[in-house]
């Protein structure tokens, strides 16, 4: 069938996939109601409409599906399975998610809210992230170790046990993938446990990874809310590593937990408000106007890495902010299965008032709203893309992330003020420069406090770039084969030989 390409082709395959959604969880190999028979609704928040009912999780299921991990492991079907075979199956769920990557781009969009084009990206990111792990874990070689000749030492490479892969809302997919890739290419045994606000495409996700033939308890999806099922996963003795994509202060809270239980592995990609660096002698305004509006306003400004405070060198900085707001105002939001939307609706009623509270401090502590802010009308929570100029770091809009459409732009004068600005955060996810003078962009890429930094664009990379931050960012990285070391742990072998 050939990719929709209109609203009302969107709008037909919409009437279908929702005509038979899965809310229940899938643990070994079945779908199933919670233990406690409870659910909560999803709702698709450009409409206001009821999607499916989704099995609530809690410590029952938790407690049941770690069992059948567990038991997966130890088995060894998966996880002693030769790693060629693994990458057999895992590029068969590739090749799976492929075939209906327009109906799992769907489910994010109509649960999420985001454009459903850029759904169609994130689908990119994640079957890509699913072939590159799966094509590495037949090339990972352990070591022997430089000893004399009277003993041969070797370190092994082996998977954790337990994974449980808690991601968040905004990229649902394709968050998932990063985690559960090089989790099962490592060969352990995964439950994942998506936002309690996009559990759709998680639950799609399952019965595709069940016909490409990963094995009963080694692939297993929760649904659920954080502190119910997700707790119970992080507080469990019997999980060895918690794989978290989503807030500072949650990830905070993890790392709580595992102390409080068995000291597994926490690694995390937690938030951002990262700084984008904007030199006079850039080389070209109106490409780099427009890519900075894009570095906020894409999904809606809910990214993780979303450029959130623009830096300009005041010399060009009326000219530079004009062109942005001209920008911004061509993004405008719309109806998410539109192709022609380059922004969908805000995740739910409390992300859209969170971001409206911000919008409303802004104003109220002195900084100036160039455009947008206003309240759209109608059942949709839709929020048009925000400018502020003259924002200053002691501004709540200036250091904490808003997780919307919210820009806040800063002036500078030399360098040395921009990265005093840029690095003047609790965060440390991605930072942008832009010039032309390469002396100028190595001495401040390498000063940047930062876990990627992109010059002259915004958000660049593939699947052999790690993705993570610093400081209160996370300690984790995403993709390439650097993130198999997250799913893996050494043992070391000694050999006395006579
Ligand atoms: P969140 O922290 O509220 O939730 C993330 C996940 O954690 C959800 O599945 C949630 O149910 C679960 N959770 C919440 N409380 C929990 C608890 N007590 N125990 C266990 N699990 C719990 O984040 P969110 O609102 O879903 O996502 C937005 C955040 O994610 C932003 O801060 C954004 O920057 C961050 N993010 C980071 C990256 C990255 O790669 N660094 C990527 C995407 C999003």
């Amino acid at each position: 069938m050939s990719r929709p390409q209109t609203l009302s082709d969107w709008q037909a395959l919409a009437a279908r996939v929702t005509a038979q959604l899965e809310g229940n969880a899938f643990i070994n190999d079945e779908f199933v109601p919670a233990v406690s028979g409870e659910t909560f609704e999803s709702l698709n928040p450009a409409t206001g409409e009821r999607l499916a009912m989704v099995a609530s999780c809690d410590s029952a299921d938790a407690e049941i599906a770690i069992r059948h991990a567990r038991a997966a492991f130890k088995r060894g079907v998966w996880s002693r399975m030769a790693p060629v075979e693994r990458k057999g199956v895992m590029l068969r769920l590739a090749a799976l998610m492929e075939a209906h990557q327009d109906e799992l781009a769907l489910l994010d969009s109509l649960d999420m809210g985001k454009p459903v084009t850029s759904a169609l990206n994130d689908m990119a990111g994640a079957i890509g992230s699913i072939r590159h792990q799966a094509e590495s874990i037949d090339k990972l070689y352990g070591e022997v170790a430089p000893t004399g000749e009277q003993a041969l030492g070797m370190v092994l490479r082996e998977p954790l046990g337990v994974v449980a892969s808690i991601v968040p809302w905004n990229f649902p997919l394709m968050m998932t993938a990063w985690k559960i890739a090089p989790a099962l290419a490592a060969g352990n045994s995964v439950i994942l446990k998506p936002s309690e606000k996009s559990p759709l495409s998680a639950l799609r996700l399952a019965a595709l990874a069940r016909e490409a033939g990963i094995p009963k308890g080694v692939f297993q999806v929760l649904p659920g809310f954080g502190h119910t099922v997700g707790r119970a996963l992080a507080l469990s003795m019997d999980v060895e590593c918690l794989a978290f994509t989503g807030s500072t202060a949650v990830g905070k809270q993890l790392m709580q937990y595992a102390g409080q239980s068995n000291l597994k592995r926490v690694f995390l990609e937690c938030g951002g408000k990262s700084p984008n660096i904007v030199f006079a002698d850039c080389a070209n305004l109106d490409r780099v106007a427009e890519s900075a509006a894009a570095a906020i306003f894409y999904n809606q400004g809910e990214v993780c890495i979303a450029g959130s405070r623009l830096l300009v060198e005041n010399s060009i900085r009326d000219a530079f902010v004009a062109r942005v707001v001209a920008a911004a105002e061509r993004m405008q939001p719309g109806d998410p299965l539109d192709p022609a939307s380059f922004m969908g609706a805000m995740v739910d009623r409390i992300q859209y008032e969170r971001v409206m509270g911000y919008i409303r401090q802004g104003v109220e502590e002195g900084a100036a709203l160039r455009v947008g802010g206003e309240e759209v009308d109608g059942p949709g929570l839709f929020i048009r893309p925000v400018v502020f100029d003259g924002v200053t770091p002691e501004m709540a809009i200036g250091c904490e992330e808003i997780f919307g459409p919210v820009l806040s732009v800063f002036g500078f004068e030399t360098e040395d003020e921009a990265l005093e600005l840029a690095n003047d955060s609790d965060f440390g996810l991605a930072a942008g420069v832009w010039s032309r003078d390469i002396d100028r962009i190595m001495r401040v890429t390498r000063r940047l406090e930062s876990g990627q930094v992109f010059v002259n664009n915004w958000a660049g990379g593939d699947q052999t770039m790690p993705f993570g931050g610093v400081k209160q960012s996370g300690n984790g990285r995403d993709k390439s084969h650097h993130s198999l070391a997250e799913y893996t742990q050494l043992k070391s072998v000694w050999i006395e030989l006579s």
